[in-house]
């Protein structure tokens, strides 16, 4: 076990533990009362907070240095706000972890090669240290840190003394799109994404576009929910959402069955997939028009074959918000929620850079 503790001083502790507390149970957090103490579990590590009439007293412990910086940073970053305005509340750990680093969930990857794929998909191979965290087909998504173009330097997120995140100055700060590991292997620590070159290019889309050996992003990850066993299966997705499908599909069990429906231009950009003969692959060609602009996964999900008997089906979907939606909505009444299983996301919105589709998400679902 790894231990840190901290005394904050506070002019009213009691008036900030309680919220705290209320707020951490919201994000899934066990509290509970003892001897005089709260103790907060969130995953494998735990806290106990001692409340003295100026200050809280704070120890935490966790099996490793990711549980120690989730609590650390769900503590600290709570206590500063729920502390009354005009209060800064000092924070400095002893202990394990203590002094500024990486986030745990972080990795530094250098670019190694670049691949055309299709005229609009290009694959970049990195290299990194301590991938294996990254290596499982439940969470295949990362977080991808692109610092900006001309920097000579790149600057990362580092957790600082008080266990929160500090962020590289504005000028420094790197961009963050998601992405997903099409290939990695963690033993030889090395990892390939795939990148759908765009037009109205963001950072993602520029830069796979001038990558070279050499270039550095960060990662940090991975996330989402990945492959699910089912009786049957069904995929709908644009080229964002290919990578993720053709990764699934190399994994998924020699007898699985079902169909799986991308989206692309052109017969150009139809990729060789490794897929278990029972899967069959449809590419839906929206040819000239823009990406996004046709509902040819949604026309595709409305003319699916669903009887109200039969195996179980696993539904996942990955593509612009349009058609994101709009399946979302038709699976209501097509899905027998007692037998299937779906994930339906929206991977990007036309028009909309991924910083405001993310907040606007965000949004929706907490309206929710
Ligand atoms: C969980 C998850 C996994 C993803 N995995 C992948 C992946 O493996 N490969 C991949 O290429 N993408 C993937 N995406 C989608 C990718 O994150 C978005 O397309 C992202 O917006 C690209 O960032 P950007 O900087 O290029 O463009 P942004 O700065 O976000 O947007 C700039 C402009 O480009 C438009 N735009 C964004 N994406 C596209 C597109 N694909 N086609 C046309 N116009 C677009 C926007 O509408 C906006 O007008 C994933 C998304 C999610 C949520």
């Amino acid at each position: 076990m790894l231990a840190t503790s901290t005394r904050i001083v506070l002019a009213d502790p009691e008036a900030v533990l309680k919220p705290l507390c209320a707020h951490l149970v919201e994000h899934e957090a066990v509290v509970t009362d003892e001897g005089g103490a709260k103790v907060i579990r969130l995953d494998a590590a735990e806290a106990r907070l001692g409340l003295s009439a100026t200050a809280l007293d704070v120890s935490v412990e966790a099996p490793d240095i990711a549980g120690l910086q989730a609590m650390k940073r769900a503590i600290a970053s709570h206590v500063v706000e729920f502390a009354p305005q005009g209060e800064v509340p000092q924070i400095r750990w002893n202990g394990d972890g203590t002094g500024p680093a990486l986030p745990a969930d972080f990795r530094v990857l250098t670019v190694t090669g670049v691949e055309t794929i299709t005229p609009h998909m290009r694959r970049i191979r990195l290299r990194g240290e301590n991938l294996a965290r990254f290596d499982q087909i439940e969470a295949l998504h990362v977080r991808l840190f692109i610092p900006p173009a001309d920097l000579a330097e790149p600057a990362w997120p580092m957790v600082g003394e008080d266990g929160l995140l500090v962020l590289p100055p504005p000028e420094a700060r790197p961009s963050i799109r998601k992405y997903t590991i099409r290939e990695i292997d963690a033993a030889a620590g090395t990892i390939a994404l795939d990148f759908v070159l765009h037009d109205d290019a963001g950072p993602g889309s520029a830069f796979a576009a001038r990558a070279k050996a050499g270039d550095r992003v960060g990662m940090a990850g991975p996330g989402g929910r990945g492959l699910k066993l089912a009786e049957r299966y069904v995929f709908l997705a644009d080229e964002t959402g290919l990578p993720a499908v053709a990764r699934m599909l190399e994994n998924l069990p020699a007898e699985a069955v079902g169909q799986a429906f991308i989206e692309i231009a052109d017969t150009g950009e139809e990729q060789d997939l490794r897929v278990p003969a029972g899967i069959a692959v449809t590419w839906l060609h929206r040819g000239d028009a823009a990406p996004g602009s046709r509902p040819l996964l949604q026309d595709t999900f409305a003319a699916l074959d669903w009887p109200a008997e039969g195996p179980g089906v696993y539904l996942w979907a990955a593509a612009e918000h349009g058609a994101f939606r709009d399946i979302r909505a038709a699976a209501k009444s097509k899905l027998r929620p007692e037998r299937d299983q779906h994930l339906i996301v929206s991977y990007w919105r036309q028009g909309v850079a991924e910083e405001q589709h993310t907040a606007t998400k965000r949004a929706e679902a907490s309206r929710a």
